[in-house]
């Protein structure tokens, strides 16, 4: 094709999604002769990875989801547009996307879904309404709003059972996700806060990490495992493993343990950082080419990330199931630039496609300030020196120079000090997913799909892990991310 097409026009890729996937796909188009399309619901790129840290105070919004055109302003074959695609057409090559106010339809020649991944309460949505995860830049201003101001509301209790209430957080799911939030609520409540309430004492507040794994970091291996839970519970985290999660409401979390012991934590505050499950639009790609998804929602593609029997279509991240690798940004990274690969292969006249090679760079996950687990190939590291390595990748990923200036300054107020810098919060930040939920249902009750968010299929439900139990939902390993080592960012 030698990157033009019948009618002089250059070959038009289309994206989805302005994740690690899309965004890396798009970069690696930079020289080719191609025309691209970034179609996303969101207009940033999120760094997922450090979404506590806008959670806790430490970072803002901004530095970890800078405007995704903002990134590519230079790269003159990009466009970027607003809005959730609610339909692919394989045939016609089309996809169909909602933005506010308007729906589009655009044309492709080659298309790389890289949707990334949703929450999953294992088939129990009913929590998320008390437990949310964090899966955006919304969910982390939430939990940033339901932290802080747990404490605010403590300190005008005057009922000794309210108060406990309020100072108990409960994080379920121990991978990175809910080690790392654990760990910082852990440091708000022992260095940041101590000195600011008259009341109440910070210091006080209970922290509780569980999962339905015998394990904390289970994927780091034994050693590092082990000193992950070591350094959890001298911050003063209490780590209960083997621990089920059977219902939450708005004042508690009821639990069963392995010996099938039922128990309840009174605490107003749940983070729900158990599991992940394909964007539903993967169920929607998949009924359309007549394949299937794995048990996660993920898309079973071929070899070379395309979907069965359409080799114009690649699947790629957190959406994609391929030889059990995980949900991890380098896989996303990776499978984004072979996609992009592919298609300069084919638009240069090269057709032969080749299989995605995924190198693993290692995991990591930080604990506390100074304190983190590592490992690259045979290489564990763990304490400062896993830190100072999780402080470099991070940064060498994290997008721009801007961002990355005043990240450092950021951990500079929190790590050597003790303060927070990005501990705004507003009432509507936390009210407002459930204002939305009622404006988004009145609009589909009145025009069904105004509400721009289209439902998930019945087919689309989360699909819980292997080892759940019928009658209960588990806070399982973070399913895809722990279903092979994690990679770190870098
Ligand atoms: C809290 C958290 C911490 C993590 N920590 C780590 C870590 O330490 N190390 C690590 O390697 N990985 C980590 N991960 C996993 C990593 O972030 C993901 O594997 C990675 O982001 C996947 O990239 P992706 O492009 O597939 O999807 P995403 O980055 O999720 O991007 C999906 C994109 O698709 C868009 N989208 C979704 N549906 C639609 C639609 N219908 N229409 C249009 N656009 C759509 C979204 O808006 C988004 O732009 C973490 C994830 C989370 C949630």
């Amino acid at each position: 094709m030698n990157g033009t097409q019948t009618g002089g026009r250059r070959h038009r890729v289309v994206i989805v999604g302005s994740g690690f996937g899309g965004l890396f796909a798009a970069k690696a188009l930079r020289r080719a002769p191609v025309d691209v399309t970034i179609v996303a619901r969101t207009t940033h790129h999120l760094f997922q990875p450090l979404l506590y840290q806008v959670a806790t105070g430490i970072l803002s919004p901004g530095e970890v989801a800078p405007a995704t055109r903002e990134i590519l302003r230079r790269q003159r074959n990009v466009e970027v547009l607003l809005g959730e695609v609610t339909d692919i057409d394989l045939e016609r090559r089309t996809i169909t996307a909602n933005a506010p106010l308007t729906t589009f339809t655009t044309e492709y020649d080659s298309l790389i879904v890289a949707a990334g991944a949703a929450q999953s309460y294992f088939g129990h949505d009913e929590f998320a309404e008390h437990a949310p995860g964090m899966k955006s830049i919304d969910d982390a201003l939430e939990l940033r709003g339901r932290i802080f101001g747990a404490f605010e509301l403590a300190e005008l209790e005057t009922d000794p059972a309210a108060v406990e209430r309020w100072m108990t957080f409960v994080v379920v799911g121990a991978g990175p996700t809910g080690v790392e939030m654990a760990g910082q609520i852990a440091e708000l409540a022992h260095r940041t806060l101590p000195g600011e309430f008259r009341r109440i004492d910070p210091r006080k507040a209970r922290i509780v990490l569980l999962d339905a794994a015998d394990s904390v970091l289970g994927t780091f291996g034994e050693q590092l495992s082990a000193k992950a839970l070591r350094q959890l519970r001298r911050l003063g985290v209490e780590v209960s493993l083997g621990t089920t999660v059977v219902g939450v409401d708005d004042a508690g979390i009821d639990l069963v343990d392995g010996n099938g012991q039922r128990s309840r934590i009174g605490c107003m505050t749940k983070i729900w950082a158990a599991g992940v499950s394909g964007s539903p639009l993967g169920a929607r790609l998949a009924a359309a080419a007549g394949t299937e998804t794995d048990r996660a929602g993920r898309v079973k593609v071929e070899p070379d990330c395309t979907l069965p029997g359409y080799p114009e279509v690649f699947v790629v991240g957190d959406l994609m199931a391929l030889d059990r690798l995980p949900g991890v940004a380098q896989v996303a990274i990776q499978g984004g630039q072979h996609a992009a690969r592919q298609i300069i292969r084919q638009v240069r006249g090269e057709p032969a496609r080749q299989p995605f090679r995924y190198r693993d760079k290692g995991s990591m996950a930080t604990i506390s300030r100074f304190s983190a687990v590592a490992t690259i190939g045979r290489l564990r590291l763990s304490g400062f020196t896993g830190w100072l390595l999780w402080l470099a990748v991070h940064l060498l990923y994290l997008v721009g120079f801007k961002n990355r200036v005043t990240a450092v300054l950021h951990w500079f107020v929190s790590f050597i000090g003790r303060g927070r810098s990005e501990r705004t919060v507003t009432l509507q930040q936390v009210l407002a997913r459930v204002a939305l939920q009622q404006v988004t249902g009145a609009a589909d009750r009145l025009v069904p799909g105004a509400g721009g968010t289209p439902s998930a299929p019945a087919d689309t439900a989360p699909v819980a892990p292997p080892h759940q139990r019928p009658d209960a939902a588990v806070p399982g390993p973070e399913a895809a991310r722990r279903g092979a080592p994690e990679s770190t960012t870098g």
